[in-house]
């Protein structure tokens, strides 16, 4: 029997250390090593003490550990038996990497598990009370990433009119693309965006505008990242909407 412990690609949640999982913390609390992403809040490294830290970052755009260096490193420790943690942000299957870590690592005879955490979206939706599905209003989401490797463009017409709640992770640096692109492709002027900042964390921000409105309410915001937009008619039914719909001014 094949008695060597997996490597557990484990998602952290978006930043409250209360979102994360039983099943994370219990296996971060027997690891031995946990390689760590740079969106994962340290307090969720109270959970192991013990285990030796690795820092290994990839922000867009940043300094930022190679991918390979992360894969022969996993495959090391992996190989080794060492109890293995590789803490991302969120949830590890969500513009994470994890599908592509896991079948690296398989390839190679190590077994991968993953551990789901809440992704950003999700909870940046819901701590502004965005349901991102409502009866009558909005019957599906559709998670995208702005940032592409290659730089392609997403069918943003396509997006624009499948109906359903967009949620666009990795868009800050893209405002200009993702609005002329819904644009073109057929959304109302007037549909509401939210824009969450640093979600579910003591430095959440968020603001409501409408999508034509949507680059120059966010340089007014000052919007970096990490921050989600969510973009459909359920922004409405939060509170945060009311903030531009009823008087056109940016709220924080
Ligand atoms: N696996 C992660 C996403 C990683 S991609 C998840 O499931 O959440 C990185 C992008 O995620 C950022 O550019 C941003 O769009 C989003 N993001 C991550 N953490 C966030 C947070 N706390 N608040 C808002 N957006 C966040």
């Amino acid at each position: 029997m094949n008695t060597t412990p997996p490597v557990w690609l484990v998602g952290a949640g978006p930043g409250d250390p209360e979102l994360l999982t039983l099943k994370a913390a219990r296996l971060l609390a027997q690891a031995e090593i946990v390689m760590v992403d740079d969106l994962v809040n340290p307090e969720i490294l109270q959970h192991c003490p013990q285990a030796r830290l690795i820092r290994v970052g990839k922000r867009g755009g940043c300094r930022s550990t190679p991918q390979a260096f992360i894969n022969r490193l996993m495959l090391r420790y992996g190989r080794q038996g060492k109890r293995l943690v590789r803490l991302k942000g969120g949830d590890p299957c969500i513009f994470g990497r994890a599908g592509e870590e896991a079948q690296w690592l398989r390839d190679r005879g190590v077994e991968a598990g993953i551990v789901n955490g809440i992704t950003a979206g999700l909870a940046g939706a819901t701590q502004c009370d965005i349901p991102l599905t409502l009866r009558g209003v909005s019957r599906g989401v559709t998670l995208v990433t702005a940032h592409t490797q290659d730089d392609s463009e997403l069918n943003w017409a396509a997006l624009a009119a499948g109906g359903t709640t967009l949620v666009v992770y990795m868009g800050v640096a893209r405002l200009q693309q993702i609005q002329q692109g819904l644009l073109a492709g057929g959304m109302p002027a007037n549909m509401p965006v939210a824009m969450i900042e640093n979600a579910s964390s003591p430095l959440q921000r968020q603001l409501a505008c409408q999508l034509s409105q949507l680059c120059t309410a966010a340089i007014a915001f000052k919007l970096k990242s990490p921050a989600v937009l969510v973009i459909g008619e359920v922004v409405n039914a939060a509170a945060l909407a009311h903030s531009y719909s009823e008087t056109s001014q940016l709220a924080g």
